[in-house]
């Protein structure tokens, strides 16, 4: 299967509810304030959040008024448009320029830092680089467990030390390592133990303080994964971490297992922090750079 028809099968439950609805709703019906209010209530319904809700189903006013729109087939495309408008697109997650290229993963509980990490391991790896996977989620050592088996699977190496052991030593130890081994990147899979919200975000600016000591310019992406399911808490995640360790890019994932994927669009407008990849399942190769182009076409066609 393509990316591109993977994207689609991924998205398929919020196509459903987003723009399944919206083609529903506009069947028979004449453009005029009415129509705008209840498409308001199916993009909010489909977690775009309040204010892109709001600003989107303004704008297309804004144009029914000067004219701009006369029929539901060119609201649609308006409603694309706009859409479109509100997304950004993000660099790629890739390495460059010096060695290793150093990425902390950072996210609550169960919202697929792991398996993230993993998938974009066999990423590097499938392009010819050489990887480093610190197990700093040493709360666990079901947690060290899973990592080596995706560092097995990615053809990456683990540095790990004991559960219970200090986060910090151990993405030390994998800096130190992978420099004098002289490996392309390093990926710092971390805890995301929220009720003890301000020790974990303390562990986390130690993990990065220890790094950059040892690299200056490292981290060079600070990862913030997010669960495409967990709606408009999503948002609020974000902002935390992003206070605490500066997040450089968002990996929304699960977005198979939701119809909640307009989350993406509320993510877009209410943050300054791209989406820089998407998770559309479990297996190793459901990782995609978010292309904004590509998700809106996925989500309309
Ligand atoms: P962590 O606690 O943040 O490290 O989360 P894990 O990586 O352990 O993932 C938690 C669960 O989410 C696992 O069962 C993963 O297989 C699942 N998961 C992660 N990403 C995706 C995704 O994109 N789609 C689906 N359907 N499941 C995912
Ligand atoms: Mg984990």
């Amino acid at each position: 299967m393509g990316l591109f028809e993977k994207l689609k099968q991924g998205l398929s439950k919020t196509k459903k509810a987003l723009i399944g609805n919206v083609k529903t709703l506009f069947k028979g019906r004449k453009v005029d304030d009415a129509l705008l209010d209840e498409l308001e209530e199916i993009l909010i319904m489909a977690d775009v959040g309040p204010g892109a809700s709001a600003s989107i189903t303004e704008a297309l006013r804004e144009r029914v008024r000067q004219g701009k729109i006369s029929d539901t087939d060119e609201l649609e495309s308006a409603l694309r448009e706009e859409i479109r408008g509100i997304l950004k697109q993000g660099h790629r997650v890739m390495c460059s320029g010096e060695k290793p290229y150093v990425i902390l993963a950072v996210g609550v509980n169960g919202v697929g830092k792991t398996t993230t990490i993993g998938k974009l391991a066999r990423r590097f790896t499938d392009h010819g680089f050489t990887v480093a996977l610190a197990a700093s989620d040493t709360f666990r050592a079901a947690a060290i467990e899973q990592l080596e088996i995706w560092a097995e699977r990615a053809g990456a190496q683990i540095i790990k030390h004991r559960s219970g052991a200090d986060p910090a030593a151990v993405a030390y130890d994998a800096v130190v390592s992978a420099r004098s081994k002289g490996l392309d990147v390093v990926i710092i899979d971390t805890a995301g133990r929220l009720h003890t919200k301000s020790n974990l975000m303390e562990e986390l600016k130690k993990i990065k303080r220890v790094v950059s000591r040892e690299i200056p310019s490292a981290p060079h992406e600070v990862l913030l994964v997010l669960d495409a399911t967990s709606g408009q808490n999503a948002i609020n995640q974000a902002r935390m971490f992003d206070e605490a360790v500066g997040v450089t890019g968002i990996a929304l994932t699960k977005l198979d297992g939701t119809a909640k994927g307009g989350i993406v669009i509320a993510i877009n407008k209410e943050l300054d922090i791209p989406v820089k990849l998407i998770g559309v399942g479990e297996g190793v190769d459901d990782l995609q750079d978010f292309d904004a182009k590509s998700f809106v076409d996925a989500l309309f066609e």
